[in-house]
Protein backbone atom coordinates (compact mmCIF):
# COMPACT_ATOMS: atom_id res chain seq x y z
CA UNK A 1 0.00 0.00 0.00
CA UNK A 2 1.34 3.56 -0.71
CA UNK A 3 -1.30 6.45 0.82
CA UNK A 4 -0.50 9.65 0.07
CA UNK A 5 -3.70 12.38 0.17
CA UNK A 6 -6.16 12.94 -2.05
CA UNK A 7 -5.09 16.73 -2.60
CA UNK A 8 -1.46 15.90 -2.60
CA UNK A 9 -2.43 13.60 -5.33
CA UNK A 10 -4.23 15.99 -7.24
CA UNK A 11 -1.96 18.70 -7.03
CA UNK A 12 1.32 16.14 -7.83
CA UNK A 13 -0.39 15.50 -10.76
CA UNK A 14 -0.86 19.45 -12.17
CA UNK A 15 -4.45 19.12 -11.98
CA UNK A 16 -4.13 22.79 -10.23
CA UNK A 17 -2.69 24.29 -6.96
CA UNK A 18 -2.96 22.35 -3.60
CA UNK A 19 -5.60 25.09 -2.68
CA UNK A 20 -7.09 25.00 -6.25
CA UNK A 21 -7.55 21.06 -6.10
CA UNK A 22 -8.70 21.49 -1.99
CA UNK A 23 -11.79 23.45 -3.80
CA UNK A 24 -12.40 20.91 -6.65
CA UNK A 25 -12.65 18.01 -4.07
CA UNK A 26 -15.05 20.10 -1.90
CA UNK A 27 -17.06 20.93 -4.48
CA UNK A 28 -17.42 17.43 -5.22
CA UNK A 29 -15.78 17.17 -8.54
CA UNK A 30 -13.31 14.18 -7.56
CA UNK A 31 -14.19 10.51 -7.29
CA UNK A 32 -11.96 7.96 -5.95
CA UNK A 33 -13.47 4.43 -7.15
CA UNK A 34 -16.40 6.41 -8.51
CA UNK A 35 -17.58 7.65 -5.08
CA UNK A 36 -17.46 10.86 -4.22
CA UNK A 37 -14.75 12.44 -1.80
CA UNK A 38 -15.34 15.74 -0.32
CA UNK A 39 -12.25 15.69 2.31
CA UNK A 40 -8.84 16.57 0.59
CA UNK A 41 -7.10 14.73 3.94
CA UNK A 42 -8.91 11.74 2.28
CA UNK A 43 -5.65 9.01 2.02
CA UNK A 44 -5.52 7.48 -1.60
CA UNK A 45 -3.67 4.04 -2.27
CA UNK A 46 -1.82 5.17 -5.59
CA UNK A 47 -1.29 1.53 -6.39
CA UNK A 48 -4.79 0.25 -6.17
CA UNK A 49 -7.44 3.16 -6.22
CA UNK A 50 -8.46 5.29 -9.23
CA UNK A 51 -9.27 9.20 -8.96
CA UNK A 52 -11.35 11.07 -11.26
CA UNK A 53 -11.64 14.82 -11.98
CA UNK A 54 -14.91 15.87 -13.31
CA UNK A 55 -14.68 12.15 -15.08
CA UNK A 56 -11.57 11.87 -16.20
CA UNK A 57 -9.67 9.39 -14.50
CA UNK A 58 -6.03 11.09 -13.02
CA UNK A 59 -2.96 8.36 -13.37
CA UNK A 60 -0.51 8.89 -10.55
CA UNK A 61 3.20 8.73 -12.13
CA UNK A 62 6.01 9.30 -9.74
CA UNK A 63 8.78 11.27 -11.11
CA UNK A 64 12.23 10.51 -11.37
CA UNK A 65 15.32 12.47 -11.65
CA UNK A 66 18.82 11.36 -12.28
CA UNK A 67 22.02 13.13 -13.08
CA UNK A 68 24.66 11.11 -15.14
CA UNK A 69 28.04 11.75 -15.54
CA UNK A 70 27.84 10.88 -19.74
CA UNK A 71 30.66 9.36 -20.80
CA UNK A 72 32.53 9.81 -24.21
CA UNK A 73 31.39 7.53 -26.78
CA UNK A 74 27.59 7.06 -26.07
CA UNK A 75 24.51 8.27 -27.56
CA UNK A 76 21.67 10.98 -25.93
CA UNK A 77 19.03 8.85 -26.57
CA UNK A 78 17.07 6.57 -25.31
CA UNK A 79 17.46 3.60 -27.61
CA UNK A 80 19.12 3.08 -30.34
CA UNK A 81 19.88 -0.32 -32.90
CA UNK A 82 23.71 -0.32 -33.13
CA UNK A 83 25.24 2.42 -30.61
CA UNK A 84 25.21 2.07 -26.69
CA UNK A 85 22.90 5.03 -25.20
CA UNK A 86 22.75 7.14 -21.86
CA UNK A 87 19.49 4.83 -20.78
CA UNK A 88 21.99 1.91 -21.51
CA UNK A 89 24.14 2.62 -18.87
CA UNK A 90 21.24 2.77 -15.82
CA UNK A 91 20.41 -0.30 -14.14
CA UNK A 92 16.44 1.30 -13.59
CA UNK A 93 13.17 -0.47 -14.73
CA UNK A 94 10.77 2.36 -16.24
CA UNK A 95 10.62 2.80 -19.72
CA UNK A 96 9.38 6.46 -19.67
CA UNK A 97 12.64 7.95 -18.73
CA UNK A 98 14.27 10.51 -21.24
CA UNK A 99 17.25 12.75 -21.22
CA UNK A 100 16.51 16.60 -21.03
CA UNK A 101 18.53 17.70 -24.16
CA UNK A 102 21.34 16.52 -26.36
CA UNK A 103 25.21 16.00 -25.93
CA UNK A 104 26.95 14.99 -29.00
CA UNK A 105 28.40 11.86 -28.50
CA UNK A 106 31.73 12.74 -28.10
CA UNK A 107 30.74 15.23 -25.12
CA UNK A 108 30.66 14.53 -21.07
CA UNK A 109 29.49 15.57 -18.45
CA UNK A 110 25.97 16.87 -17.39
CA UNK A 111 23.20 14.98 -18.28
CA UNK A 112 19.42 15.15 -16.31
CA UNK A 113 17.25 11.86 -16.92
CA UNK A 114 13.81 12.09 -16.23
CA UNK A 115 10.32 11.23 -16.74
CA UNK A 116 9.24 14.91 -15.79
CA UNK A 117 7.91 16.25 -19.20
CA UNK A 118 7.28 19.97 -17.81
CA UNK A 119 10.43 20.33 -16.55
CA UNK A 120 12.29 19.08 -19.66
CA UNK A 121 10.26 21.49 -21.55
CA UNK A 122 11.06 24.40 -19.09
CA UNK A 123 14.62 23.74 -19.14
CA UNK A 124 14.76 22.97 -23.15
CA UNK A 125 12.23 26.03 -24.01
CA UNK A 126 14.26 28.36 -26.60
CA UNK A 127 12.43 31.07 -24.94
CA UNK A 128 13.81 30.59 -21.27
CA UNK A 129 17.06 31.00 -22.40
CA UNK A 130 18.31 28.23 -19.38
CA UNK A 131 22.18 28.85 -18.73
CA UNK A 132 24.81 25.89 -19.67
CA UNK A 133 28.01 25.92 -18.78
CA UNK A 134 30.72 24.17 -20.21
CA UNK A 135 34.42 23.46 -19.90
CA UNK A 136 36.27 23.35 -23.33
CA UNK A 137 39.58 22.04 -24.42
CA UNK A 138 39.95 24.52 -27.86
CA UNK A 139 42.77 24.17 -30.01
CA UNK A 140 45.60 26.82 -30.32
CA UNK A 141 45.98 29.80 -28.40
CA UNK A 142 42.48 31.61 -27.93
CA UNK A 143 43.27 35.12 -26.98
CA UNK A 144 41.81 37.75 -24.71
CA UNK A 145 39.59 39.64 -27.52
CA UNK A 146 37.54 36.60 -28.04
CA UNK A 147 36.33 37.51 -24.51
CA UNK A 148 34.25 40.02 -26.22
CA UNK A 149 33.65 38.41 -29.44
CA UNK A 150 32.04 35.85 -27.49
CA UNK A 151 30.26 38.47 -25.06
CA UNK A 152 28.66 40.60 -28.16
CA UNK A 153 27.20 37.92 -29.36
CA UNK A 154 29.77 36.07 -32.05
CA UNK A 155 27.93 35.29 -35.56
CA UNK A 156 28.72 31.98 -36.27
CA UNK A 157 27.77 31.24 -39.74
CA UNK A 158 24.89 32.49 -42.07
CA UNK A 159 22.35 30.57 -40.15
CA UNK A 160 22.62 32.02 -36.48
CA UNK A 161 24.57 34.57 -34.42
CA UNK A 162 24.68 33.08 -30.95
CA UNK A 163 23.41 35.28 -27.68
CA UNK A 164 26.08 36.27 -25.44
CA UNK A 165 27.98 34.06 -24.27
CA UNK A 166 30.62 34.17 -21.21
CA UNK A 167 34.10 33.04 -21.43
CA UNK A 168 36.62 32.33 -19.29
CA UNK A 169 39.98 31.71 -19.93
CA UNK A 170 42.03 29.09 -17.83
CA UNK A 171 45.25 28.52 -19.29
CA UNK A 172 47.36 28.18 -22.62
CA UNK A 173 49.21 24.94 -22.84
CA UNK A 174 52.30 25.98 -24.57
CA UNK A 175 53.54 22.38 -25.27
CA UNK A 176 50.15 21.13 -26.48
CA UNK A 177 49.24 24.38 -28.58
CA UNK A 178 45.70 24.60 -26.44
CA UNK A 179 43.16 26.67 -24.28
CA UNK A 180 41.46 25.67 -21.80
CA UNK A 181 37.95 27.14 -21.03
CA UNK A 182 35.07 27.62 -18.88
CA UNK A 183 32.02 29.03 -21.57
CA UNK A 184 28.46 29.81 -20.39
CA UNK A 185 25.70 29.34 -23.52
CA UNK A 186 22.31 30.14 -23.15
CA UNK A 187 20.90 28.57 -26.04
CA UNK A 188 21.06 25.05 -27.30
CA UNK A 189 21.94 24.98 -31.04
CA UNK A 190 23.05 21.65 -32.94
CA UNK A 191 27.30 21.82 -31.54
CA UNK A 192 26.93 25.42 -30.69
CA UNK A 193 30.33 25.61 -28.80
CA UNK A 194 31.81 23.53 -31.67
CA UNK A 195 30.51 26.38 -34.20
CA UNK A 196 31.55 29.01 -31.81
CA UNK A 197 35.09 28.00 -31.59
CA UNK A 198 35.31 27.39 -35.16
CA UNK A 199 34.05 30.64 -35.61
CA UNK A 200 36.97 31.87 -33.87
CA UNK A 201 39.31 29.59 -35.54
CA UNK A 202 39.84 27.18 -33.15
CA UNK A 203 38.71 23.63 -32.81
CA UNK A 204 36.98 21.85 -29.59
CA UNK A 205 39.23 18.92 -28.65
CA UNK A 206 37.50 18.14 -25.22
CA UNK A 207 34.14 18.95 -23.99
CA UNK A 208 32.34 18.28 -20.98
CA UNK A 209 29.39 19.84 -19.50
CA UNK A 210 29.32 21.49 -16.04
CA UNK A 211 26.28 22.77 -15.27
CA UNK A 212 22.39 23.06 -16.58
CA UNK A 213 20.26 25.95 -14.72
CA UNK A 214 20.63 25.68 -10.90
CA UNK A 215 22.31 21.83 -11.14
CA UNK A 216 25.49 21.20 -10.75
CA UNK A 217 27.38 18.38 -12.38
CA UNK A 218 28.39 15.93 -8.86
CA UNK A 219 31.58 15.71 -9.55
CA UNK A 220 32.72 12.49 -7.39
CA UNK A 221 30.45 10.80 -10.33
CA UNK A 222 32.65 9.34 -12.16
CA UNK A 223 32.07 9.31 -16.23
CA UNK A 224 29.31 7.15 -16.63
CA UNK A 225 28.35 6.93 -13.39
CA UNK A 226 24.72 8.60 -11.96
CA UNK A 227 22.84 9.47 -9.14
CA UNK A 228 19.41 10.60 -7.76
CA UNK A 229 18.58 14.63 -7.81
CA UNK A 230 18.26 15.60 -4.01
CA UNK A 231 15.00 17.04 -3.22
CA UNK A 232 16.92 20.47 -2.68
CA UNK A 233 18.35 20.24 -6.75
CA UNK A 234 14.74 19.45 -7.99
CA UNK A 235 12.79 22.02 -6.21
CA UNK A 236 15.79 24.52 -7.11
CA UNK A 237 14.81 23.71 -10.90
CA UNK A 238 11.31 24.58 -10.47
N1 LIG B 1 27.83 22.20 -27.89
C1 LIG B 1 28.41 21.28 -28.69
O1 LIG B 1 29.06 21.62 -29.68
N2 LIG B 1 28.27 19.99 -28.35
C2 LIG B 1 27.61 19.57 -27.26
O2 LIG B 1 27.53 18.37 -27.01
C3 LIG B 1 27.00 20.54 -26.45
C4 LIG B 1 27.14 21.85 -26.79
Amino acid sequence: MSLIRLDKYLADMKAGTRSEVKEYIRKGRVQVDEITVKKPEQKVDIMTQKVFLDGRMINYVTMEYYMLNKPSGVLTATMDKNAKTVLDLMDVKRKDLFPVGRLDKDTEGLLLITNDGELAHNLLAPKKHVDKTYYARAAGRIREEAIKLFADGLHVDDEFTALPAKLELKGYNDKDNYTDVIITIHEGKFHQIKRMFEAVGSEVLYLKRLRMGSLVLDETLKPGEYRTLTQKEIDELY
